[in-house]
């Protein structure tokens, strides 16, 4: 930065902001010339990406302001934007950068004087800043090595022993088999998505899609059963049927809210969960993070221990350990072992877009090559779409061979929204989700 003159984008609500902005202009109210001025409709429409992407071509500071809430030219268009940038701030500063970089505030056009100040107090704010610049093509510092952080768990096993947990999980096994064969047989479901065993690999276990109940007995049940199978259902036809663990659930749920899926289009074998493990014998950190042992919702109740012996967790939603370290030099870590390869938009149910944003032209988000900067945006855009969506499954983590800890991310602003809108994704049916609603009175965490 420039540390005489940083460089400041501001997006100013045309029916408010801008017209105070001109006021200050008329009323001869001074502030430092800093601020590069877009215009827009209403703070409702400033998407989340135009900020990341000013950032990170080069703006030293952002503002935003619009009309006062109770005054949006549109009624309510700022309510929503409110809780938007609140929430992009606390992803903002997850990801290490400074939080004085971008500033929310509003402005009505009769508060020439007011303007004047606001760019006064942002343009401080901004030069007291130290972290997070970056500009695109840069390399700020080399790869971490790749570490685990999971122990080893009781429930694991790798050998294929036939031990006693084996034993229970066979005896689900077989109810399962036994539940999807009456259901392809008396015509209530047409398909059933599970899980089967690779090439016997009992390491691996696959998704697969069976359509006759002579095939039944290819599915299998035990803590091999990764994948987050509820993608699937969006390409099928007609009623399915599907095994699912509480995070697969709580992903049907959330796109049942988000009207991709029809409630009676799908049939949910529900299971407990108490952690699926990875290659090397230990529990996924997903799940070790999750305490979400039981559906919130299920057509059958197939668990192990069953469902009155299952607890439901205190909910930390985080790996505490992840939630101290925030820094700007631990983003620039995890994005330089990204290879940009997109299988953690690949395996995350909630990325069903047609056409991702990282895959258009118009607006043309990307930059031609795959620096740190194109991952960053990469990273916080996918996050800010997945916020208050995310039902913390790990598919994403899982997915990547890169060894890429992202979903720190994520988990910061999963936890900030439970704690400051009370909303968790995926397990309420009536609950409307927290980004596509809002309260007159929400908090404005971080405005000026
Ligand atoms: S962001 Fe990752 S953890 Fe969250 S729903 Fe998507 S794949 Fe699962
Ligand atoms: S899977 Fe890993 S390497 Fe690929 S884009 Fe995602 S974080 Fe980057």
């Amino acid at each position: 930065m420039d540390n005489s003159s940083p460089k400041i984008v501001a997006f100013l609500c045309t029916w408010c902001s801008y017209a105070g902005a001109d006021l200050a202009g008329t009323g001869r109210n001074q502030y430092p010339p800093n601020i590069r001025v877009i215009r827009v409709p209403c703070s409702g429409r400033i998407n989340p990406m135009y900020i990341i992407k000013a950032l990170l071509e080069g703006a030293d500071g952002v503002m935003v302001s619009g009309c006062h809430p109770g005054d949006c030219h549109y009624l309510v268009g700022n309510y929503f934007a409110r809780r938007r940038f609140v929430v992009l701030k606390r992803l903002l500063t997850a990801a290490g950068f400074d939080a004085d970089r971008v500033n929310f505030t509003w402005v009505s056009a009769s508060e020439g004087a007011r303007f004047a100040d606001v760019v006064k107090e942002v343009t401080e704010k901004v030069l007291g800043c130290q972290t997070g610049n970056v500009r695109q093509g840069t390399v700020l510092c080399p790869a971490s090595p790749v570490g685990s952080t999971t122990e080893n768990r009781p429930l694991s096993y790798t050998s294929g022993k036939r031990d006693e947990l084996y034993e229970q999980y066979l005896e689900v096994e077989d109810h399962l088999i036994s539940i999807c064969r009456k259901l392809l047989e008396d015509g209530t479901v047409n398909s059933v998505i599970g899980y089967q065993q690779e090439g016997g690999d009992m390491s691996l276990c696959v998704p697969c899609i069976i359509d006759s109940p002579e095939d039944v007995e290819k599915l299998v049940w035990y803590n091999r059963c990764v994948p987050n199978l509820s993608s699937y259902l969006l390409q099928r036809q007609g009623k399915t049927a599907i095994v699912a663990k509480p995070c697969d659930t709580r992903a049907i749920l959330s796109l049942i809210k988000e009207n991709q899926l029809k409630r009676e289009d799908v049939y949910i074998i529900g299971h407990t969960c108490y952690g699926m493990v990875g290659n090397d014998g230990n529990m996924l950190q997903a799940c070790s993070d999750c305490t979400v042992r039981v559906p919130p919702i299920y057509d059958t109740f197939d668990g192990i221990g069953r469902k009155t012996d299952a607890i439901q967790g205190d909910r930390p939603l985080d790996n505490p350990d992840n939630l101290l370290n925030e820094t700007f030099e631990r983003f620039v870590n995890e994005m330089n072992k990204c290879i940009l390869c997109y299988s953690c938009r690949q395996s995350c149910y909630g990325c069903y877009c047609k056409t991702c944003f990282m895959d258009r032209g118009e607006p043309d988000w990307q930059t031609a090559s795959p620096d740190i900067g194109a991952k960053m945006l990469y990273h916080l855009g996918r996050t800010t779409h997945l916020s208050g969506r995310c039902v913390e499954c790990g598919a994403c983590e899982n997915a990547c061979a890169s060894g890429v800890n992202i979903r720190y991310l994520i988990q910061a602003v999963t936890k900030f929204i439970k704690d400051t809108y009370d909303y968790e994704a995926g397990m309420d049916l009536e609950k409307e989700p927290a980004m596509l609603t809002y309260k007159v009175d929400d908090e404005e965490i971080g405005f000026l």
